[in-house]
């Protein structure tokens, strides 16, 4: 077994006994793998993202669990991008995802690898994306999952967790007592598959990296930007492209830049102060459901990647994300969610600032499908209702 170290303190774990964190100091695990592990790979003749079973650390056994999910489609956004001042923008469309985000790249390794080690019922809190996601590879897993969600949740964000027969608990209060809920629902036959700590998550994620360094022939753009909340997409690409890098099969990799939701913007907080963790804010209610992620767990690598890649982080508000949800319907026929505009909104803010000279390659993640929020494409329009 390769084991699992801890991102803070560095100690190493064993993963047959299934800690949640570091015992020691709490800290974010992550799989221990040599570095250079690229170096040698060879694609696989399998669908979507397990091309990279060989740099996977689950399912080397066989009994992976996935539901066709990898290898979205890169297009290029020459409208939009002219709008923004930018010559050569391309999204990525991780909302061609099984269920609707790039959460299920997370999803199918972290339980793929918790089923390996024995795990017969899952454990995640998520109002969104996530729960939909390890709800539907646990059914195919044919393991439990239970998923805290808060009471708040919108029914269109729920439907799909009860619909792949998980069981749905819903707590009230702040975000926090519903990671809490779930965090005690542990021991016995239960395993926490929480996104925004789990080391297999960002294992999966990795893939995101890898998969943009393809589809540009080995070249990778000059930056990929994207909306955080908990980083576990950031994280992953972050790793996946420093990996190549250092197994030579790519370049140095792209300026990795991040877009948060004005009303909940702790690492834009930090880069501002230098801090070297996420920074208390108050939260004021954003559209940008998605990222309204007041402590994230893997802040400190957030922060990371951000000052190692020379990467720019932007706050943006309502006005601004629903701005550009519009006008990538408008203009490109994009429909995403409104998290997934909060980094579009970021990258004009950008290229306003002079961060992304015009004529350079940009990589927007598009996280989201728009059909989960359907209320925040009626605000876009201007609308309050269907007519
Ligand atoms: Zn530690």
């Amino acid at each position: 077994m390769a084991g699992l170290r801890c991102t803070a303190c560095q100690r190493t774990w064993d993963e047959a006994d299934r800690p949640g964190a570091c015992a020691a100091c709490g800290g974010v695990l992550m799989v221990n793998r040599p570095e250079a592990a690229g170096a040698t790979f060879e694609p696989v003749e399998m669908p979507g993202l397990w091309r990279y079973a060989a740099l996977i650390h689950a399912g080397q056994a066989g009994g992976i669990v996935s539901l066709g999910e990898g290898q979205t489609p890169l297009v290029p956004l020459p409208r939009w991008g002219a709008r923004a001042g930018l010559e050569r923008v391309y999204a990525k469309l991780e909302y061609f995802s099984p269920t609707g985000s790039f959460k299920d790249r997370g999803a199918t390794v972290m339980v793929t690898r918790a089923r390996e080690l024995g795990a017969r019922r899952l454990v995640e809190d998520s109002s969104g994306n996530a729960g939909a996601a390890v709800a539907a590879y646990a059914a195919r897993a044919g393991l439990g999952c239970t998923i805290y969600a808060p009471a708040s949740a919108p029914e269109a964000k729920l439907a799909p967790i009860v619909a792949a027969g998980a069981q749905l608990v819903k707590v009230d209060g702040p975000r926090e007592a519903v990671a809490a809920a779930a965090m005690a629902d542990r021991g016995g036959d239960a395993y926490y598959a929480g996104h925004n700590t789990n080391p297999y998550f960002v294992e999966g994620t990795r893939t995101f990296a890898f998969e943009v360094a393809e589809q540009f022939a080995l070249d990778p753009p000059e930056h990929v930007i994207m909306p955080v909340g908990g980083g576990s997409l950031f994280v992953g690409a972050w790793l996946g492209f420093k990996e190549w890098w250092r197994a030579g099969r790519i370049g140095r990799g792209p300026r990795l830049h991040i877009g948060q939701a004005a009303g909940c913007a702790p690492l834009v907080a930090a880069v501002e102060r230098g801090a070297d963790d996420a920074v208390p804010v108050e939260r004021t209610p954003t559209i940008a459901g998605g990222v309204q992620i007041e402590r994230p767990a893997r802040g400190r690598l957030i922060l990371a990647a951000l000052r190692e890649t020379n990467g720019r982080a932007a706050a943006v508000d309502d006005g601004a994300i629903l701005a550009e949800l519009r006008a990538l319907g408008e203009l490109e026929g994009l429909v995403c969610e409104p998290t997934s505009a909060v980094a579009f909104a970021a990258l004009v803010w950008l290229a306003r600032a002079g961060a992304i000279p015009p004529h350079e390659r940009v990589v927007v993640a598009v996280t989201g499908s728009g059909l989960k929020d359907p209320a925040a494409i009626w605000s876009a329009a201007g609308r309050e209702t269907p007519v």
